[in-house]
């Protein structure tokens, strides 16, 4: 049924637009309300004519009582006047007399019932003067009087025609009544019915408005729910994308690789909330990876080793990032320095195809490493923008260097000296400070190249920068000044304090043994001129030369020597 009223209603509304089938569904209620009234007053009408008939056909059988009543006083007025003519007795007289006036007072209440028919009346009339003329006859009446037989006949006539007549209008009115009740009856089945049916339709439709808009509440519940889903994944994405743009600007700041370590490792912590981690790079030998730098969230500790050798972690042997967690993998890298965690990722650092290390991210929980998976393209994008920048920096320090150093010996070249002895001294008389600045020559080198050959010159020129880089503070600046001639910049250091850093490095170059060909042991030495800032002169020129001459002096004197300027310093 409900399939039915939801497939018309469906039907109505296609064919009429939602709105007319509100307006079909209100004239259909009104529809419903007239007809209820309709059929109530049919019901009404039905049962008034109903009773009306009752009433009538009560009214018949009044007056067919009272014809019989009338039939049977007649008939006793006759038997009884008989008995009187045949036994004389009075007193079958006096109750055919009683009987007469009871015929007269039944008359006058039939008159009453039968006044609305023309044709009873007339009959009436008949029994009326009959009762007179019984009433009178019994009067005078003797043993030897006898009742007219006409009389008595054309009573019983009259009765008979008013009987008949009465019961045809009995059946006509019984007729009626039934006629009426079937009216009535109907019109309440009717009635029930088309109710019924009206209130099923009603209520189907009010039944489907129900679950339709049940059903529109459902979607529109599923569809907020998923604009609040959508919502949250665009200020996520957004929050992601803020973050890597950060991320890259401050990369983009970073002038030492250390610096991009650092940064790194604080936009890692920012993308990947509440997990622990460390970036680790591999070093120049590619012999061993070195943890950078770290951060730390809920999952505690970065639990990577300081130094581990690149074939520890699983990641790095398959160049692939690698996920570690109980179901999906249970082999553990082997670069912890404790118990290793349940879960973890090791995902390779690559640029222009490069290996350069590994980022370690460690999560404490499934909902960490879930939220992780989450920014997996955040991540890509920023271990790929980590990759760049420290390459980036990288090739930087070694163009810089291949601009400022010497190739042979790591030290700075003679431009970046200069530059940089203008630079010192002006700091220096700014600060008012003493500088020092060192020449320095191997002495007899050509016999040693012609000697030993210019490989083992080379050697010996590479021992000296570091014997130099060992002798000298991190300000101090040593460079090559050309062929096997060296210069060394000392700021802010006393005169004694600058001969003597001279003679230690002297002393270093004097005591250097360095294994060449044919086992044979080389003794090499060097001599040094040393001048002083603002003493020997203001000038950067003024000071190189006076160095200069100071080397001149300390070569004259017999090599293997530091001297000062106008001053002489013998080598122990
Ligand atoms: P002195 O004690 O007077 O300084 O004698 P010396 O032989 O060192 O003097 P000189 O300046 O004449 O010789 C410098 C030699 O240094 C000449 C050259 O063979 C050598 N030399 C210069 N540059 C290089 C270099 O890059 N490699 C090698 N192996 N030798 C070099
Ligand atoms: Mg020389
Ligand atoms: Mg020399």
């Amino acid at each position: 049924m409900l399939r039915i009223i939801s497939t018309l209603s469906r039907r109505i509304e296609r064919q009429v637009g939602p709105n007319s089938a509100v307006a079909l569904l209100i004239a259909a209620a009104i529809g419903a309300v007239c007809f209820t009234v309709m059929a109530g007053a049919l019901v009404y009408g039905n049962t008034r004519s109903l009773i009306s008939s009752g009433e009538w056909v009560q009214h018949t059988q009044e007056v067919l009582a009272s014809l019989q009543r009338v039939s049977l006083l007649t008939e006793r007025i006759e038997y009884r006047s008989r008995l009187y003519t045949l036994t004389g007795n009075e007193e079958q007289l006096t109750r055919a007399r009683a009987s007469a006036n009871q015929l007269e007072t039944t008359l006058v209440h039939l008159k009453v019932l039968v006044a609305d028919s023309d044709y009873q009346t007339r009959n009436l009339q008949i029994l009326v003067s009959n009762a007179q003329y019984f009433e009178q006859a019994l009067n005078n009446f003797t043993v030897k009087s006898e009742l007219s037989a006409i009389q008595l006949q054309q009573n019983q006539q009259a009765i008979g025609l008013m009987t008949d007549h009465e019961q045809s209008l009995l059946q006509e009115r019984s007729k009626g009544s039934q006629q009426s009740s079937f009216t009535s009856i109907s019109a309440e089945v009717a009635f029930v019915g088309v109710s019924l049916i009206s209130l099923v339709v009603l209520f189907g439709l009010l039944l489907r408005d129900a679950v339709r808009r049940q059903t529109i509440s459902k979607q529109t519940a599923l569809t907020n729910e998923r604009l609040a889903r959508t919502v949250n994944e665009l200020e996520d994405r957004a929050h992601e994308s803020e973050l890597l743009t950060s991320a890259r600007d401050e990369l983009q700041l970073c002038v030492e690789v250390h610096q991009v370590y650092e940064s790194a490792a604080n936009s890692f912590s920012r993308l990947l909330l509440g997990t622990s981690g460390s970036l680790c790079m591999i070093n120049n030998s590619r012999q061993l990876v070195e943890v950078v730098s770290s951060w730390q969230g809920s999952s505690g500790e970065s639990a990577v080793e300081d130094f581990h050798p690149p074939d520890s972690c699983c990641g790095l042997r398959s160049g692939q990032p690698r996920w570690r967690q109980p179901g999906v993998s249970e082999i553990h890298c082997t670069h912890f320095s404790s118990e290793a965690p349940d879960r973890y990722l090791c995902k390779p650092i690559v640029a222009h195809g490069n290996t350069l290390g590994m980022l370690y991210v460690q999560c404490a929980s499934e909902a960490v490493l879930k939220a992780v998976n989450l920014r997996t393209d955040g991540l890509r994008q920023l271990v790929q923008l980590t990759g760049m920048a420290i390459a980036t920096l990288n090739l930087r320090t070694k163009l810089e260097n291949q601009s400022i150093r010497d190739s042979l010996t790591g030290l700075f070249n003679r431009h970046f000296m200069q530059i940089s002895l203008e630079r010192e001294l002006s700091r220096a008389a700014r600060r008012k400070q003493t500088l020092a600045v060192f020449m320095l020559d191997l002495d007899h080198f050509k016999k040693f190249n012609d000697t030993f050959g210019h490989a083992a010159g080379d050697t010996v020129l590479k021992a000296v920068a570091e014997i130099f880089r060992a002798n000298i503070r991190a300000e101090d600046i040593a460079c090559r000044y050309g062929g096997e001639e060296f210069t060394i910049i000392l700021p802010d250091v006393t005169p004694a304090i600058a001969l003597e850093r001279a003679e230690s490095i002297r002393r270093s170059v004097a005591n250097v043994r360095l294994p060449l060909d044919r086992e044979v042991y080389s003794e090499f030495s060097i001599s040094i001129g040393v001048a002083l800032y603002p003493n020997d002169g203001e000038t950067s020129d003024l000071l190189l030369r006076r160095a200069d001459m100071a080397l001149y002096r300390a070569k004259r004197a017999g090599r293997n020597q530091v001297s000062q300027f106008e001053a002489v310093t013998m080598a122990t």
